[in-house]
């Protein structure tokens, strides 16, 4: 077991404390997602959601984050760029996409999660990509297995990405564990071969999150020294939850409904409460 050590394994307790501060980000960006439309900027987004957290006792993670700071509360990366924007007066116009990464800490208690939203009509091709991207989440988050590798999470990503269409998935840039801290061990990458990396083990909570564009993985750092962006202009998506196993099944924290619905339709058992 020593690809275990060094990692944060929780208890029952710990992981109910997770599943508010997860709740509380799921529900914040629920939020985000019914005010994202054409006229609404992205500096508006950020206001909606900080209110939220700290309406709800919660400290927004990103805040401040590694150097240079990042200065708000969500990432707001429209169209090319895919992770890490920063928010600000840009205008959401129809047409175009915007993926929201979101954190909130609750009693010391980390929840990070993501999601993809279009802004009025999108081409269906960039359609296909979110739907292709969030199911490629979903499928590793089925691939985990108490008793299982981290790997298995990277390998199902890839493959059904890959068994879609011609995708690039970024490289740079992983999921990751997560509990007292927003980034931990281990990293959870979105290619690879199975069957490597820690032990999935119950305590264990994983940020998993698929960055995928519709052309090039490789991306460029622009001038804020904090997005990231295509090199190719291509547009890119980015899913993320994190969740846990228990002795029960999945329990996908940062998921409204803890990810019931759509662990039912994978045939994954809800470990939830
Ligand atoms: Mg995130
Ligand atoms: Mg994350």
């Amino acid at each position: 077991m020593f690809a275990n050590r060094g990692l944060e394994i929780k208890t029952r307790d710990q992981i109910d404390k997770m599943r508010v501060a997860g709740l509380l980000v799921g529900e914040t960006l629920e939020l985000l997602r019914a005010a994202a439309r054409p006229g609404v900027t992205t500096g508006e987004l950020d206001a909606i959601a900080e209110a939220n957290i700290r309406d709800h006792g919660g400290i927004p993670s990103f805040k401040g984050y590694s150097h240079p700071p990042f200065p708000a509360t969500i990432c707001a990366s429209v169209n090319d760029e895919v992770v890490h924007g920063i928010p600000g007066e840009r205008v959401l116009t129809d047409g175009d996409i915007i993926s929201i990464d979101c954190g909130a800490i609750v009693d010391g208690w980390h929840g990070d999660a993501a999601i993809t939203v279009a802004i009025g009509e999108v081409a269906d091709e960039v359609t296909e990509l979110m739907r292709v991207t969030e199911a490629a989440l979903w499928a590793g988050l089925a691939a985990a297995r108490l008793g299982g590798r981290v790997t298995d999470i990277s390998h199902a990503v890839e493959q059904y990405v890959h068994g879609q269409g011609r995708y690039g998935i970024l490289e740079d840039y992983t999921g990751h564990g997560i509990g007292t801290e927003m980034h931990m061990a281990p990293n959870v990458p979105n290619f690879g071969r199975p069957g490597k990396g820690a032990n999935l083990v119950e305590g264990l909570a994983l940020a998993v999150e698929p960055m995928v564009t519709l052309g090039s993985k490789e991306t460029d750092l622009l001038e804020d020294d904090w997005t990231v962006a295509t090199i190719d202009g291509s547009m890119a998506a980015h899913f993320e939850h994190t969740f846990t196993i228990t002795p029960d099944g999945h329990w996908v924290l940062t998921a409204v409904d803890g990810g019931a619905a759509r662990l039912a339709e994978l045939g994954v058992p809800f470990g939830g409460r």
